[in-house]
């Protein structure tokens, strides 16, 4: 950690230290870290970055598993927003700093009686950074957080403290005004920096969850209908652990709003800490110097963890959320709805079918997991103009050691492109500027977008620069 200073404003700096993501898979040695604690502590630290010709990246929580967050020049951290600022019951919204994690407020909402409507998989975001890669939950009627914040208040690359908010797409007339706020619910920490955000919340509420297994090969022809009857889906689909005695491999996960009291799972220090967690670590060490026996270590987990069925109430968030496990390399891809099937089957085929002629055989790790997301209009969101499935895949690190993931990646990509699919802006994928454009219509307008909030590219790191301008002028 590099040493402690204040400069005469009060902002905490430090020289030397190292930024690693949560997954530590991609690193920076930024020049200087800061710390603002107000606006205008923020506010100064981007005339600092004008004057010295530096330039700028965020960190919220650091989450992203790309590099996303980078910078060789300065980092802002925004541990230090984190306060609520105000909160009205009638309207149910809750203004609050932008650098406050989504667990705290989880439960400071639950003392105020409120819920956020739908959460990722995890709560250790920043609100802010959430919103910069449009952090999705699932849930067909339910879209991104990002379509549930009404106001936000940024500093953009000039100095020029903005505010957006909801209140310009209630004509119904598309203007300046409604692209920029619809520009900001997915920032890509592009435009500036966001100090303040206003999110729409609701009663706070439990959640009632069924689990139970299924088969990929039946669920592809009746997701739908399973969307139907909940507010939330997810399936977690285990490769490699159908056969001809059992096609069972997917646990299916579903959960509604209920009135009904909370049904604790009762923890087992056997089953869900050495079992799950250190055994299974263990395997997956193992798997990285043969990969052959992967499939058994998804049969093994499926069996002990997915085949049997359940029913529990839990409190909105703790059951919106669940342990990720171990570091993993992550691609996630959003395709329209209606190639769900489509994407499935060619996803297995690819699992299941593999041509000796390949150079290596692609053992997958469990889960797949498959998502849902409401269409919305935000410029760069994934789910603009479209209703989407998710599909995520992973590779775990055990212990923090690389497993070969690149030929599963680029087959996965290739698959994802041939349906038109977008990728998840937080995760790593290889797509051009080009390619990007002809995804999102909105493509260009974010971009003059960004270059009004940001003309001498202050905000532009080797990320931004690789997916959304390459050559153009920064
Ligand atoms: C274990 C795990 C589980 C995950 N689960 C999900 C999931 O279920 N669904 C999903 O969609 N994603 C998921 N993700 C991805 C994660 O939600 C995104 O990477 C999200 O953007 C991370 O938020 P963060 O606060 O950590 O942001 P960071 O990674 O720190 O930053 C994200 C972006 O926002 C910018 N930024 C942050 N704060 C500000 C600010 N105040 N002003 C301007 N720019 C800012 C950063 O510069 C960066 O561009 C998961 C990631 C992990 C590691």
């Amino acid at each position: 950690m590099g040493q402690n200073n204040e400069d005469e404003e009060g902002i905490v700096l430090k020289g030397n230290v190292t930024f690693t993501n949560w997954s530590r898979t991609f690193t920076c040695f930024p020049l200087r870290s800061f710390y603002p604690a107000s606006r205008s502590q923020v506010k100064r630290i981007i005339e600092i970055a004008r004057s010295s010709n530096r330039k700028i990246r965020v960190v919220g929580g650091g989450l992203s598993p790309s590099d996303l967050v980078c910078s060789q020049d300065y980092l802002v951290y925004t541990d230090r927003l984190d306060k609520i600022l105000e909160v009205d019951h009638e309207k149910f919204l809750i203004k609050v700093q932008a650098g406050i994690k989504i667990s705290t407020l989880n439960t400071e909402l639950e003392k105020l009686g409120l819920s956020i409507s739908n959460l990722a998989s995890v709560s250790s975001q920043s609100l802010a950074g959430a919103v910069g890669s449009c952090t999705h939950g699932t849930g067909i009627k339910f879209g991104a957080i990002s379509t549930q914040i009404t106001e936000v208040v940024f500093i953009d690359g000039l100095g020029n403290r903005r505010v957006v908010s909801d209140k310009v797409l209630q004509t119904g007339i598309l203007s300046k005004e409604s692209d920029l706020y619809l520009a900001v619910l997915c920032h890509l920490g592009c435009l500036g920096i966001i100090v303040e955000m206003t999110l729409k919340v609701e009663p706070f509420f439990n959640l009632e969850i069924r689990q139970y297994p299924a088969s990929l090969s039946e669920l592809v022809d009746n997701f739908e209908d399973l969307l139907g009857k909940c507010d939330h889906l997810r399936l977690w689909w285990h490769p490699h652990v159908s056969s001809e005695s059992s096609t069972k491999d997917t646990l299916v996960w579903s959960a509604s709003r209920t009135t009904d009291k909370e049904v604790a799972p009762k923890f087992s220090w056997f089953w869900d800490r050495f079992v799950r967690v250190n055994l299974f670590e263990f395997l997956l060490f193992c798997g990285r110097y043969f990969p052959v026996i992967i499939p058994a270590i998804n049969k093994a987990y499926f069996k002990w963890f997915a085949l049997a069925s359940k029913r529990e109430v839990k409190k909105s968030y703790e059951g919106f959320n669940f342990d990720c496990l171990f570091s993993q390399h992550v691609s996630e891809w959003a395709i329209p709805l209606d190639k769900t099937k489509e994407a499935l089957l060619l996803l297995a085929d690819l699992l299941n079918n593999q041509s000796p002629s390949r150079s290596q055989k692609i053992s997958a790790h469990f889960p797949i997991e498959i998502r849902f997301v409401a269409k919305d209009d935000i410029l760069l969101s994934p789910a603009q103009g479209q209703n989407i499935c998710y599909i995520g895949i992973i590779m775990y690190r055990p212990y923090d050691f690389n497993v070969e993931y690149k030929e599963y990646w680029n087959s996965f990509e290739e698959i994802m492109m041939s349906l038109g699919g977008r990728p998840h802006w937080a995760k790593a994928h290889s797509l051009t500027p080009k390619q990007l454009a002809s995804l999102y219509p909105k493509m260009n307008r974010f971009l003059e977008i960004r270059y009004e909030m940001d003309p001498k590219g202050m905000f532009v790191n080797d990320y931004i620069q690789r997916h959304l301008l390459s050559d153009c002028n920064t």
